[in-house]
């Protein structure tokens, strides 16, 4: 399969959150024209803005798709709403968040969709899982993940061994 390499980020804090995430990785290697290549562990972060709310456990899924940026990302939306996520208010407590970290080298601003995501070098979360599966890493217009996680080395964030 001829496509390109996307980096996916998992989140849930509800509603079984390990299984949720684990469900949702196997809902991505289902995707049209898609194929799961990587996986990172599972990491437990404490919730960010919005702090009376669940831990969230997070993943990064590194991907082969066919799919255009777009296409990825309504796929990724229909399967949040699968699991039966609501957008109640900003950082609200969620079964499953699903965002196109990476696509490829691209760097791309559209109404409802920038890539990359444009939070992810802010978030340990992000960049420690991206990290385990990518260690050379360079997010467009930002530079590398590793750099970008020496900004974060503050946030807290736990892996969890043999999750996965
Ligand atoms: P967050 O993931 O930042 O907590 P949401 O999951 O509620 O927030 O996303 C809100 C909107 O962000 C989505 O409806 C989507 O259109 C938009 N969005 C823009 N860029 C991306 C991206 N790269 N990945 C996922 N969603 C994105
Ligand atoms: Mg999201």
């Amino acid at each position: 399969m001829a496509g390109q390499v996307a980096y996916i980020g998992l989140g849930s804090n509800l509603a079984e959150p390990k299984v949720q995430v684990l469900q949702a990785l196997q809902a991505l290697d289902g995707l049209p024209y898609s194929r799961v290549m990587a996986c990172s562990s599972l990491y437990r972060s404490a919730p960010v803005g919005y702090l009376e709310q669940p831990d969230f456990i997070n993943a990064v899924a590194q991907i082969e798709t066919g799919l255009a940026p777009r296409e990825l990302l309504d796929a990724l939306l229909e399967l949040e709403r699968k699991c039966g996520r609501t957008r109640e208010f900003l950082n609200a407590p969620r079964t499953l968040d699903l965002d196109v970290l990476l696509y490829g080298g691209l760097q791309h601003h559209e109404h409802g969709l920038t890539v990359p995501h444009p939070q992810m070098h802010l978030r340990a979360f992000v960049l420690q899982p991206l990290l385990e599966i990518a260690p050379d890493c360079v997010i467009p217009g930002i530079g590398t993940a590793t750099d970008a996680m020496r900004q974060c080395a503050g946030q807290q964030l736990e892996r969890i061994a043999d999750a996965v």
